[in-house]
């Protein structure tokens, strides 16, 4: 939970945007907030709504202790309404639910504040019906709709809302939140090389499938270069059953890649780069063993493999053919 506004440190713009209305009391009926999953955009619509019902506000801050601050953070203030999908759409039932809560006056202050979910599943109908809310605005009345895919939205709703569009988290930035939610360097930097969306690198660090994912694809490349025959029985009593699916395996490749990529990376001396920070020293020793071009070379057939993935190839063949080209010249 972001505390205050100088603590969204991941969203400067969008910090420094909300602090600057709030201060000058300016503050837009709606707004659009637009970004990828797992970039704050939740967390900053339930901060804004706090400074805008907080009892004892702070310069722009909530207090976080008074009654309206706490029942916002438990999710049951009864003038802060959140929509979701129902099913795959927001239907306009749900938005003229909203309005008819909102003809209403609020049932505790006069501020009533809306938060619409993935706001670009509204159906066509309830975008429309939701247009007309907008068009009239009431004094007391504050809408946040979230999305992760503006281009989907209405033009017409988009205009009337001020933007507020949250920036990718950097894969540095990701390793930083990952590292303090607990979780191991070398985890945290395999999982953020694979995606910059918070939820999906903590979802991905906390399945015991990815650490054994990950152990496996340091075998088989120590295999490779060490043991080469030990590799295709490895990828048959191992791999295989590991990776079974082709999402799975995609994973895989790209774990692959990541490896023969650290190689290049101490080969170049820009170690600080590197993916799988714990195998450092062996793959530094492996990298003086080989030439870039070489190394090029293998980074090529993995990425081919996961372009053959995509056809209907056979995964396990698929995979013994990797194997086979990326011994060569060992
Ligand atoms: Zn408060």
């Amino acid at each position: 939970m972001i505390t205050s506004w100088s603590a969204l440190q991941s969203q400067p713009t969008v910090a420094r945007i909300v602090m600057n209305s709030l201060e000058r009391n300016r503050i837009a009926h709606a707004y659009l907030l637009d970004g990828m999953k797992g970039t704050g955009k939740k967390e900053v619509s339930y901060l804004f709504a706090k400074s805008l019902l907080c009892k004892n506000r702070n310069g722009v801050n909530p207090c976080l202790t008074c009654s309206n601050c706490k029942r916002i953070d438990s999710r049951n203030h009864p003038d802060v309404h959140v929509v979701e999908p129902d099913g795959n759409s927001i239907k306009k039932q749900q938005i003229q639910f909203l309005q008819e809560e909102f003809s209403k006056t609020g049932l505790e202050s006069k501020r009533k504040i809306y938060i619409i979910e993935h706001a670009d599943k509204m159906t066509i109908n309830a975008a429309n019906s939701l247009l007309k809310f907008l068009e009239e605005p009431n004094q007391e009345t504050f809408a946040f709709l979230l999305t992760e895919n503006v281009n989907l939205m209405l033009n017409t709703i988009i205009s009337r809302c001020q933007p507020l569009s949250f920036r990718a988290l950097t894969s540095e930035g990701l390793v930083e939140k990952l590292v303090a939610e607990g979780i191991s360097l070398p985890l945290a930097k395999s999982a953020a090389a694979l995606t910059n969306s918070l939820e999906e690198a903590v979802e991905l660090c906390r399945d015991d499938w990815f650490a054994l994912a990950r152990s496996l694809v340091i075998k088989l490349y120590e295999a490779i270069f060490t043991r080469p025959k030990a590799s295709l029985l490895l990828i048959q009593e191992k791999w295989m059953p590991h990776f079974s699916e082709r999402k799975q395996l995609e994973i895989g490749l790209d774990l692959m890649l990541y490896i023969y990529k650290d190689m290049l990376y101490a080969q170049l001396a820009k170690e600080e780069q590197m993916v799988f920070v714990d195998e450092r020293e062996r793959i530094q020793k492996l990298a003086l063993q080989t030439t870039q071009q070489r190394v090029t070379e293998h980074l090529s057939y993995i990425l081919q493999s996961k372009s053959r993935l995509a056809s209907n190839v056979n995964p396990h063949l698929l995979m013994e053919h990797l194997a086979l080209n990326l011994q060569e010249g060992y």
